[in-house]
């Protein structure tokens, strides 16, 4: 954790994201809305398909254009809009001030590069290394991720390491630039849990250093406890619940979130050790709405025991229990109430 945790780093504000499909219109994303503070890690949560990792392609302005393209919304990053910065400008910020880490090293690695020259390329782009300077960096990077003789594994290509250690590399470089924010989308779904126990040290050592700010993905609810300062739940393309991580873990305001946290008895026990097994989002009955189906009222209405008319009717806003803790459902008191009694 660093210093100034109080100002937002990133602001992304009514962020649409849609496709254009042979269907028609695919609403992936239906005006999102979040901050990320300097030296914070923000866990994002919930289903495949809810939106997670389409926000962070967003923000780094990936979406495949055709056929996606943002239609609304800013993503403020200081003082600049990247939603509406031309492609050089986002050339700059990504991997220097946003860099990114993905669930499969193997797919964004380039298998006939050397570690050494992946992760001095962007040091050369970005900070005007030259070569020798780079390289030392380089092993520098690979030092400080705890990968083990890093003089001779500098030279050497994706296929030669572990798992574990190639996702260190992808670290190594997500890092080198030193940048203000890192998202990291799944870093550790294919991975054993002693690894996965790892990478959380290291990505917490590293935050604590350099007081990078962390967007931290996933679908796995024990990562939140253990990661997470602050919590966003997603569903359907849209935030439904966020707060601080005590408090969404201890009194969740959206039945979804309820749903994702009954089904985990071991939670209270997980943020206190790594390397347990891990923990996959609840079975909750029923499926996430088709992005084509997106109508009116509350998108969980279909699969939520509480709906009632009204929620059929017109989407909740969100509502604010305790500052920061916030819920878009009609029933936010009476079920924070309800975990509270
Ligand atoms: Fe359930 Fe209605 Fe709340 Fe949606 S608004 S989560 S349907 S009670």
């Amino acid at each position: 954790m660093s210093m100034n945790m109080d100002t937002a780093l990133l602001r992304v504000q009514d962020l649409h994201v849609e496709f254009k499909t042979r269907r028609g219109r695919a609403m992936v994303l239906n005006g999102v809305d979040f901050e990320i503070r300097r030296g914070e890690t923000l866990c994002v949560v919930g289903e495949s398909g809810c939106g997670k990792s389409m926000t962070a392609l967003a923000l780094l302005r990936l979406i495949p254009s055709p056929p996606g393209r943002i239609s609304a919304g800013r993503v403020m990053f200081q003082d600049e809009d990247l939603a509406s910065a031309t492609p050089a400008r986002m050339r700059e910020v990504r991997g220097n001030r946003i860099s990114m880490i993905f669930q499969e090293p193997m797919t964004s690695l380039n298998p006939v590069l050397t570690v050494g020259d992946q992760i001095g390329e962007s040091l050369r782009l970005h900070v005007g290394l030259d070569a020798r300077a780079a390289r030392d960096r380089a092993i520098d990077m690979l030092r400080q991720v705890g990968i083990p003789a890093p003089e001779r594994r500098v030279d050497e290509y994706p296929h030669q390491l572990s798992g574990g250690m190639r996702q260190r590399v992808m670290i190594a470089m997500a890092l080198a630039c030193r940048p203000d924010i890192l998202i990291a989308d799944e870093p550790t779904t294919a991975l054993d849990v002693t690894v996965q126990a790892q990478i959380f040290d290291l990505l917490r050592d590293l935050q604590r250093d350099n007081g990078t700010a962390i967007l931290f993905i996933t679908h796995d609810m024990g990562a939140v406890a253990e990661m997470a300062d602050r919590v966003m739940v997603m569903y359907a393309g849209r935030v439904i619940e966020h707060g601080s991580t005590a408090e969404v873990l201890s009194r969740p305001m959206h039945p979804y979130t309820r749903g994702l946290i009954d089904c985990l008895p071991e939670l209270g026990s997980s943020a206190a050790g790594a390397g347990e097994a891990r923990r996959e989002l609840a079975e909750i009955a029923g499926v996430v709405p088709s992005i084509w189906e997106l109508a009116s009222g509350c998108a969980f209405r279909d699969r939520c025991p509480h709906a009632m008319p009204r929620c059929a009717e017109q989407v909740p806003p969100m509502f604010g229990a305790e500052p920061g803790h916030a819920a878009a459902c009609w029933l936010h008191e009476e079920l924070a109430t309800e975990v509270a009694a």
